[in-house]
């Protein structure tokens, strides 16, 4: 069987995707549409080997992005319906508590996965309306859906529970989930990978800083904390996302600030973290604005690293001992300021970086501390389209 898997990502507004081969990972085309169902701005770019076209134009829904999406792939010569896909993998939000593992789509998954919506309405309707696009336009390809929370459905009862009325909680699926598993999963295995140990082997701290960004607590290959919850809205301070807050504030602020559910739900996914504080979201810019003097920006960067350090402590303690400590995804790998503070005077624990490693960038897995130090630091660059691919295609190989 071709080990072919188009990999979609659905958000909202916007549809990533990439067709690639799930043994070797080399990547045929990629693209991004954007601005879906807005009036203006509608854009797809579509890139495949040395080639990019890009199409602007109002995209009426997702199921239009795609068609117009697989169009592009038709005029850089790949046929999608001829080609041997073997799979069509979707990441898909939130798996509640019922999928755990990649999980053949059929009408009953695609009805339960709606279902899930009540837990991730931003995400989840879109992921359902990728997939039904998708099963219009290549109805003969099967599709696999890959779950965010799904490496984190192991963990234990003490760590994903809140402490709320139990039976309230109970009725609305209020616990902790987590989110960027299929990441968490990867990094995880790759850094295992690179220092030649089974993952069962090794207590690992990940962290991935992106856009979102959270971390976790990984036993021997098991997942057992992370700081994303119920909703990806939890733990480390984000790009537009304020992580941890006193839960009292928003009735505070929807009181004496008058700010409705609309608003708060606003502020809190678009408006807070690191724009919130500084009025940028996007890490450069705030570097840049740092290196200008700028005060908000600097405390913006000290609240980010102090969130950060603070549930490094935790995860120590949860966890014991710690062999590897990860960074992934757009912040991670290429900042070396965030590494280095975030690590900062913890050699009495075992945990050191060397200056010099971590300034160098170089392709693929690199080892930043020292070698003489108890804990190795990795910096892993993250895949989820390669792991979604490979979890698709291994899927449906053995159907
Ligand atoms: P997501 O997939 O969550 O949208 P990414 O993993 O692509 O996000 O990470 C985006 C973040 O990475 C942005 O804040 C961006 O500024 C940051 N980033 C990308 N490159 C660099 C860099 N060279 N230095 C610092 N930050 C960077």
């Amino acid at each position: 069987m071709s080990d072919l898997v188009l990999v979609l990502n659905c958000g909202s507004s916007s549809i990533k995707y990439q067709l690639l081969h799930a043994d070797s990972a080399e990547v045929l085309a990629s693209g991004l549409v954007e601005k879906i169902g807005e009036a203006h701005g509608g854009r797809i770019v579509h890139e495949c080997g040395d080639r990019k076209l890009v199409h602007e134009g109002a995209i009426a829904d997702h199921r239009a992005g795609l068609r117009q999406a697989f169009e592009m792939f038709r005029e850089t010569g790949i046929d999608l319906t001829t080609i041997g896909v073997s799979a069509v993998g979707h990441r898909v939000v939130h798996g509640g508590e019922v999928f755990w593992q990649p999980t053949l789509i059929t009408d009953e998954v695609v009805r339960t996965i709606d279902e899930l919506s009540v837990l991730a309405p931003l995400h989840n309707p879109a992921n359902v309306i990728g997939i039904e696009s998708t099963r219009e336009l290549l109805p003969d390809i099967p599709e696999v859906a890959v779950f965010d929370t799904a490496f984190f459905h192991a963990m234990p009862e003490a760590a994903r529970t809140y402490a709320i009325d139990a039976k309230l909680a109970a009725a609305h699926g209020v616990r902790k989930y987590g989110f960027h598993g299929t990441s968490h999963h990867y990094v995880s295995e790759r850094a295992a990978q690179f220092l030649g140990k089974p993952v069962s082997d090794l207590d690992q701290i990940v962290f991935h800083l992106g856009n979102g960004a959270s971390a976790s607590a990984i036993a021997g290959g098991v997942a057992v904390d992370t700081t994303m919850g119920m909703t990806p809205l939890e733990g480390l301070v984000m790009g537009t996302r304020p992580g941890d807050l006193d839960p009292g504030i928003m009735p505070q602020l929807m009181n004496a600030a008058g700010l409705d559910l609309a608003a708060v739900e606003q502020l809190l996914n678009r408006e807070s973290g690191i724009k919130g504080l500084s009025g940028v979201n996007d890490f450069r810019e705030l570097q840049q604005l740092i290196d200008n003097g700028d005060a908000a920006a600097k405390l913006a960067y000290d609240v980010y690293i102090h969130r950060l350090r603070r549930y490094l402590g935790a995860y120590l303690v949860e966890l014991g001992r710690v062999d590897t400590i990860v960074f992934t995804a757009g912040v991670g790998e290429n900042s070396p300021a965030v590494r280095a503070d975030a690590l900062a005077g913890l050699s009495g624990f075992g945990i050191e970086i060397d200056p010099d490693r971590n300034a160098t960038r170089t392709p693929g897995v690199r080892v930043i501390s020292p070698d003489t130090a108890p804990v190795a630091v990795l910096v892993v660059p993250t895949n989820e389209e390669l792991a979604i691919a490979r979890a698709a295609h291994r899927l449906v190989g053995a159907g």
